[in-house]
């Protein structure tokens, strides 16, 4: 294995590091135009370019929000827009000392043949977007590679063409300037108990690194966006020791100590569940060769959304709960979470919806 040493390289790799940056994490606010339009509708709120605008604003304008945050990812749409003032969204993160994030992968197709397991649609053209992409001020981006777990499931051939999907895609933004977060992520969906999870989680993981290394990928200048090693979402839940010991040693046992950190989404976890359990790896005293960070859409939406229900006067009261749940996520990455963000609007609701898709 030889990873290239592209023009980027440097950037590459000191980007990596600012955003596993302990005690920041990641805001995944790329919904696409469909996604973002459930959530909207679930406050009554139209799917127009001005509510998504708003709810956006609303998100990256919260007062003192982003010293929790080194970055956020945004749909096309988002990275071009502009807060009401007339202030471009990018300009705000970039001063805030948050680098902007793009979301790359263009959806999921069924791959023939399975069980209605899927890949990536995206990579053709990709480099051109990750050049106009890198122009208009982003530094990273996501590609979200969905699998899932069944009797037969995922297959090695779902797991093969995962993996090397998301390897071409991340050498291909690290040649034209972005820091790819690799995202193989396993759905909840299911009655499997942890130890299915965490046996799948670890097959998938090594398919990855094999793959990434195989192209050449500069891993110091990569992410990993893991789904948390945790029973199916029919089976009963366990501790957040318990998740937090399974999921730290399938890292341990697949992802090297090159990467310089691993941002995990929350999959469907109620926003409390899901700092808690980063919390608790974060407490955990063993090897940990990475940061341990977040990546969290819905589990640092939740009760922002449901604060502000698309009304004007309820923007201070939804910044506030969004600023509650950035700083508990920031102490989890520290191990220092005590739990004082648990009473928020819906921050125990969960959040799981079969069959996600982004
Ligand atoms: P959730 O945290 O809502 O799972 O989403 C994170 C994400 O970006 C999935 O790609």
């Amino acid at each position: 294995m030889s990873c290239f040493k592209g023009k980027y390289h440097d950037e590459l790799v000191a980007n990596a590091a600012y955003i596993g940056t302990p005690g920041k994490g990641i805001l995944a606010a790329d919904e696409s135009t469909g996604t973002i339009g459930k959530r909207l509708s679930s406050i009554n709120v139209e799917n127009n370019e001005s509510n998504r605008r708003a709810l956006r604003e609303l998100l990256f304008c919260a007062p003192g929000a982003l010293q929790y945050l080194s970055g956020v990812i945004l749909y096309e749409e988002t990275l071009h827009q502009k807060t009401v003032g007339g202030k471009p969204f990018v300009d705000i993160l970039k001063e805030g000392g948050v680098l902007p994030g793009i979301k790359v992968d263009m959806g999921t197709v069924e791959l023939a043949g399975t069980n209605g397991e899927t890949t990536n649609q995206g990579l053709d053209g990709l480099a051109q977007r990750c050049q106009q992409y890198y122009e208009a001020g982003a530094r990273f981006a996501k590609w979200r590679a969905v699998l899932k777990i069944g009797p037969n499931e995922p297959s090695q051939l779902a797991i093969h063409e995962n993996a090397n999907g998301l390897a071409r895609y991340a050498v291909i933004c690290q040649e034209n300037g972005l820091v790819p977060i690799v995202e193989p992520e396993i759905l909840v969906d299911g009655s499997h108990d942890i130890d299915r999870c965490a046996d799948v989680t670890e097959r998938v993981l090594a398919a990855c690194y094999k793959a990434l290394n195989e192209h050449n990928a500069i891993l110091e200048g990569t992410l990993l966006k893991p789904n948390m090693v945790t029973p199916g979402s029919d089976a009963k839940k366990v501790s957040p020791e318990v998740v937090a010991y399974h999921t730290v040693r399938a890292l341990q046992r697949t992802v090297p100590p090159a990467v310089p950190a691993v941002v995990f989404l929350s999959g469907g976890q109620s926003e409390e569940e899901a700092t808690l359990n980063l919390n608790a790896m974060n407490k955990l005293n063993t090897k940990k060769p990475w940061s341990l960070s977040f990546s969290f859409g819905r589990a640092l939406q939740q009760s922002t959304l449901k604060s502000w229900a698309g009304k004007d006067e309820n923007v201070e009261k939804a910044r506030a709960a969004f600023l509650g749940r950035c700083k508990a996520n920031s102490e989890a990455t520290l191990g220092t979470y005590n739990g004082d963000a648990a009473l928020g609007d819906g921050a125990s609701e969960s959040l799981h919806v079969k069959d996600y898709k982004y």
